[in-house]
Order: structure tokens, then C-alpha cells, then sequence
């Protein structure tokens, strides 16, 4: 028997079937018509929402890493309830577009923008995050062609990374940003070129559930931006302290003590700097704001017995999983939070792994679960399915196609 992930708040039981929103996990399934199928809350979010501005300094903006989850509804969701949107690609430029999001508040990091990518979001006034002294003469290159002032700032690689976070995005040699010793002389250049000075972009790592751990890099950041801005000998109008806020995946793991993140920033905000006293602060986060508001719901289709193990084989995977399946960015596989949907306050009865309807042993959502008796017909959840699910997974696997998605 292996342990199940945590369950997040907010899901309950209605006539013993899993409830998303008020209606039983079998009315959604019903109403896409098909499983499998992403189920995403809105109340969920704007409840992560308001519950992050209360811990937060007031004046920190939140911004949206829309990597985590593009789908078009969920986007417009999020225009009203965030200051800002942060995209990585021309692709997530047209996703944003197509929901209505004015171009004003995105910015756009990511190494190896392309010019067409440089064009579409410099004559949109899209800010730039330039990730190299080649790519800030590009799209200054870029804004000369179109007659357009471009918007730029600069993505810092800091010196130091998010202790404890799943992903490391800065200390050391890295692929984004511009190493710090060189950001002054950048920033300098750009100012003297005639383009909107936007400031600096650090953003030091992901999935951290370490209040103290994110304080500190907090805490770095701002000094760090401090000394580039006093080397750079410009005003930094906006500076984007990353993010980095983790969510309970696996068991043991503990939701962020938010409240301890708030007051260590706010502490900070209280002694800054004179060189930052005008800045524009933002976190962005992906995640955070989406990744425990959504479900994967998946029906088995058949029930195996092979030595013994009982294999509950569903009609999803990891072709909409990858994460869940323990095959993005995870070293030792651990299960996330999954359960029986049809059966949800059922007790436990028996030792069953879920897998997928792919053709390889990685296609694993559950291994050696304890989970009330399955049959056919029967609907499983996948948990913290909101963030990294549908747009992370690789759905033409097997000629699999995507699942649906939907915004209740
Ligand atoms: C991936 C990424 C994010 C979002 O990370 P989460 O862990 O989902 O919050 C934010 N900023 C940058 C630069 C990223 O690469």
C-alpha cells in the first residue's frame, strides 16, 4: 500500500459522489458528454484569489502565469480577479488575445522569442522580458521597423535559487535571463536607446511550500534589485519579485503558511530602499491560483486481477497526466491526491493501482492506492489538475486526442 496525496479543501460530498461546485462529479462528466474531462471551479480560484490579497501586502500586484493553465474561459476569468498576466510564448500572446486581455497588462518572458514573437508583442505594447543582450537588440530592432516605442525590461538570472523548490530557475549557469553582473550595462543601453524602461523580472524558482524559504528569496530579490538599480543608475518602474508559491501534491506535504509570506514581504515593503521607493511590485504565480481548483475525472473501464494486484485501467492517462502519472520533473514517483468520485465517502476497502488506457507502464495515476471496490463505469479523480494538466500533458500520444475542458 502506498499513501495518496492530500485532498485540497473545498470538495465535499453529495449523495456519497464527489461535488465540484455544487453538482455531483457524474452531472459534470454527463454534461460534457464524454470523460475524460478537466472540471476547473471558478469559486475555487477567486477564493485563492481573495484569500492571497488578504495575506498580501496591499500594494503587491498579482500576476498570472498563464503556462499553468491557457484555457480560454479560465482566462477570462482571470482579467478580473488579477493585475497583470505573464505569458512565455507568441502562442500564449494569441491565447490571451483571443480572451480579451488587454496587451498593456502582459509581459512576456521566455528564451528563444522569435522576431515574429518580438513583433506581435512590441506592437501591442506587450513588455518584453528580454532574456539576453541579443534579444533586448532585436526587439529594439524590432520596434525602429515598426515605428513602435518598445516596452522592455530585463529577466534578471539571480545569483541565488528558491531553497526547497521543485523547479530551480536562477543560481548558476542557467538558460534565462541575463546574469546579474551584466544587467546594469543592459539596462543602461536600453534606456539610452529610447525604449520604455520597464524594470527587472527575478524569478528564482516554483513549487516551494516553504513560507521562510520563499521570504528569503524575497527578501534577496529585493536586494538584489536594489544594487542593480543603483548600478544601473535608472528608476526601476516595475519590478517582478517571480513566485514560487507551491501546492500539497504528495503525502506529508503542508499547504503554505501564506500568512507568514504576507508579513515577512510587508516587512520588507516597510524598509525599502530609496532606489525602490516609486517601484511597481509583483509576484507571479501559476499554480498557486489554479492548480488545486481543478479535477481530472476519468471512468474505468475495466477492472484487472494480475498476480494478485488489482488494476483499475481508466479511460484517461498520462497523455492528459503527465504530472500526475509522476513523469514531469519528478525524480522518485509519488502519488498525487486521487480518489474513487463515484464512491468519495465510501471507506477504503481495497489495494488497487489506477492506470491509464496508454500501452506503456509509465501510464500510472495511482500506484497501490487503498480505495473503495471500483467497477466499471465508475469515475476517478486526479486532484490539483488546474495547473500543468491539459496544456502540459502530450494528448496526441497513441492518437489519444485531448479531454474537455470546462469552467464551472
Ligand atoms: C513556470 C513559471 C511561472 C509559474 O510557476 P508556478 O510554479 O506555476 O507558479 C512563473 N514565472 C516563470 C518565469 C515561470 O517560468
Amino acid at each position: 500500500m502506498k499513501p495518496l496525496g492530500p485532498i485540497p479543501a473545498g470538495y465535499a460530498a453529495i449523495d456519497g459522489e464527489l461535488a465540484i461546485a455544487g453538482r455531483k462529479a457524474s452531472e459534470w462528466a454527463a454534461e460534457a458528454g464524454s470523460t475524460p474531462l478537466f472540471v476547473y471551479s471558478a469559486d475555487l480560484i477567486r477564493q485563492r484569489l481573495a484569500d492571497l490579497r488578504a495575506a498580501m501586502p496591499a500594494q503587491l500586484h498579482l500576476h498570472y502565469a498563464v503556462k499553468a493553465n491557457p484555457y480560454g474561459p479560465l482566462l477570462g476569468l482571470m482579467d478580473g480577479l488579477v493585475d497583470g498576466f505573464d505569458i512565455a510564448s507568441g502562442g500564449e500572446l494569441a491565447l490571451t488575445q483571443a480572451a480579451g486581455i488587454d496587451p498593456r497588462r502582459i509581459s512576456f518572458a521566455g528564451p528563444g522569442k522569435r522576431d515574429a514573437e518580438l513583433e506581435a508583442a512590441v506592437s501591442q505594447g506587450v513588455t518584453l522580458n528580454c532574456e539576453s543582450e541579443a534579444e533586448a537588440a532585436r526587439a529594439l530592432a524590432v520596434g525602429d521597423r515598426l515605428g513602435v516605442t518598445p516596452r522592455l525590461a530585463i529577466r534578471v538570472n539571480p545569483d541565488f535559487d528558491l531553497k526547497g523548490s521543485g523547479m530551480k530557475m536562477g543560481g548558476g549557469a542557467k538558460p534565462f535571463g541575463l546574469d546579474a553582473e551584466r544587467v546594469p550595462a543592459l539596462a543602461r543601453a536600453i534606456v539610452a536607446a529610447g525604449a520604455e524602461w520597464r524594470g527587472f523580472h527575478i524569478f528564482a524558482g516554483s513549487q516551494a511550500l516553504d513560507a521562510a524559504a520563499i521570504a528569503d528569496t524575497q527578501a534577496q530579490t529585493l536586494a538584489l534589485a536594489a544594487r542593480l538599480a543603483g548600478k544601473a543608475g535608472a528608476p526601476v518602474p516595475h519590478c517582478n519579485l517571480g513566485g514560487g508559491f507551491g501546492i500539497p501534491y504528495f503525502p506529508g506535504d503542508e499547504p503554505l503558511n501564506l500568512k507568514a509570506v504576507g508579513d515577512a514581504l510587508a516587512e520588507q515593503f516597510s524598509h525599502l530602499p530609496e532606489v525602490l521607493r516609486e517601484t511597481r511590485f509583483c509576484i507571479e504565480l501559476g499554480r498557486y491560483l489554479v492548480g488545486e481548483a481543478g479535477v481530472y475525472l476519468t471512468r474505468v473501464v475495466d477492472r484487472k486481477v494480475s498476480h494478485g494486484e488489482v488494476f483499475l485501467i481508466v479511460d484517461g492517462g498520462l497523455h492528459h497526466q503527465l504530472a500526475a502519472s509522476g513523469n514531469f520533473g519528478t525524480v522518485v514517483r509519488r502519488n498525487y491526491p486521487v480518489a474513487l468520485a463515484s464512491r468519495f465517502d465510501a471507506a477504503p476497502e481495497e489495494e488497487a493501482s489506477v492506470v491509464g488506457c496508454l500501452c506503456t507502464p509509465l501510464d500510472r495515476l495511482a500506484d497501490r492506492g487503498h480505495f473503495p471496490m471500483a467497477e466499471p463505469g465508475d469515475l476517478v479523480a486526479v486532484f490539483c489538475a488546474g495547473a500543468y494538466g491539459a496544456s502540459a500533458s502530450p494528448s496526441a500520444f497513441l492518437g489519444q486526442g485531448p479531454a474537455a475542458e470546462m469552467l464551472v
